[in-house]
């Protein structure tokens, strides 16, 4: 056979996929290991958005829609973007995609030229690089803090004459940071210093402990250089429905809605009936689900620090982000092989010496979980 793409050769497979590819070998084994590699929350998704879903495939909605997505999704983004996250959106500055990753791929295809260079802050979520590298632009990476996973100044140091956007994610997967107002503001003055783009990815907005969710188009004039990605899976337990969305400015979506067009069209039509109802029903289920995250939190954090390890602050998503000592890797498999309790390296995402321990588990399993790996590290 003739050689592929260099471009998708080129991209490395996840370092996850091993360890995980491990974890589900051994439970087909029958082994018991408990799965804190997730990152998808374990909740079922509710039942008025199933309904609604249920109700428009009933009545027909199997066909081709427009495909930006259903207005009344569009309006619902609208008026949800405006009220909460404090910056103008009017229609024509939304598009709904499979997924906050595919807004993701999408924006960053239609920003990036070839060798144009996209900053990405680590601890990083393991997509970005590789969307940035099938765009064929430069990943160029820069490692924040690690006590408190917050931007500093020497972020200035990374920009190049080739740069051209900044991707932040905040609520962080995997360190679990929320971004605080002062680094919201160094990353806008840079963006408006040096002309960048940013993309700011706040997937897990809804889920902070006790922390402010800022979003970063709200700062400045950085509506007009921003995109907004988030989605349904994390804050609605949506992940399989594949629905999200993207803010920007009229110009940017317009573009992202090319690429949409011809490749996957649009979401699939019924789904996006199921995100009318999460946007615009009864918002309860959503606090129901943090404060259970936000208890296993508690509980996981305090276990892991009792331990002796030193944990990142863990202000939201699902996910604590916990320092070892040596090579994240190994303790990882060890954790898994002694222990059977399957967690995720650092070093996916760009951050060895740490481990990402997801806490969409049940109280149980995290804590049986936490008593196996006090074996492993052999804590009586
Ligand atoms: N961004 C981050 C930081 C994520 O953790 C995830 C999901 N793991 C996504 C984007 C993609 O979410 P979706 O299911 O909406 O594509």
């Amino acid at each position: 056979m003739r050689s592929l793409s260099d471009k998708v050769s080129g991209i490395a497979a996840s370092a996850t996929i091993e360890i995980s590819n491990r974890a589900r070998q051994m439970q087909r084994e029958g082994l018991d290991v408990i799965s804190l590699s997730i990152g998808e929350p374990d909740f079922d998704t509710p039942q008025h958005i199933k309904e609604a879903c249920i109700a428009a495939l009933q009545r027909g909605e199997t066909h081709y829609a427009p495909s930006n997505g259903i207005p009344e999704l569009i309006s619902a983004v609208a008026e949800k973007i405006q009220s909460e996250n404090k910056f103008p959106c009017r229609p024509e500055q939304v598009i709904i995609t499979c997924g906050a990753k595919s807004a993701i791929y999408e924006a960053v295809e239609a920003i990036i030229n070839t060798g144009e260079e996209v900053i990405i802050l680590d601890p990083s979520w393991v997509s970005y690089e590789p969307i940035v590298r099938i765009a064929e632009g430069r990943p160029v990476h820069h490692q924040l803090d690690n006590k408190t996973f917050q931007v500093d100044e020497m972020l200035q140091d990374r920009i190049s004459q080739r740069t051209k956007m900044i991707v932040i994610n905040s609520p962080s997967n995997p360190s679990g940071a929320v971004l605080e107002k002062k680094s919201l503001n160094l990353v806008a003055d840079l963006c408006e210093d040096y002309d960048l783009f940013a993309i700011s990815d706040e997937i897990y907005e809804k889920l902070t402990y006790g922390k402010e969710h800022v979003s970063l188009a709200s700062l400045g004039d950085m509506a007009e250089r921003t995109v907004t990605v988030n989605g349904f899976s994390k804050a609605y337990a949506m992940t399989g429905w594949r629905l999200g969305y993207a803010i920007g400015p009229e110009e940017i979506i317009r573009e992202m809605s090319k690429v949409q067009q011809h490749s996957v069209s649009h979401p699939t039509t019924f789904a996006m009936f199921g995100g009318v109802a999460a946007l615009s029903g009864d918002q309860s289920c959503v606090d129901v689900m943090r404060k259970e995250f936000q208890r296993r939190r508690d509980y996981l954090v305090q276990e892991m620090m009792l331990m002796g390890f030193e944990v990142a602050p863990a202000d939201g998503a699902f996910y604590a982000f916990v320092k070892v000592e040596g090579d994240d890797i190994d303790t990882a498999r060890t954790w898994l092989e002694e222990g059977l309790v399957a967690v995720t390296p650092g070093s996916a995402f760009n951050t060895p010496g740490w481990e990402r321990i997801s806490y969409a588990a049940s109280l149980d399993k995290l804590n049986e979980a936490v008593a196996r790996i006090r074996k492993c590290q052999r804590i009586t």
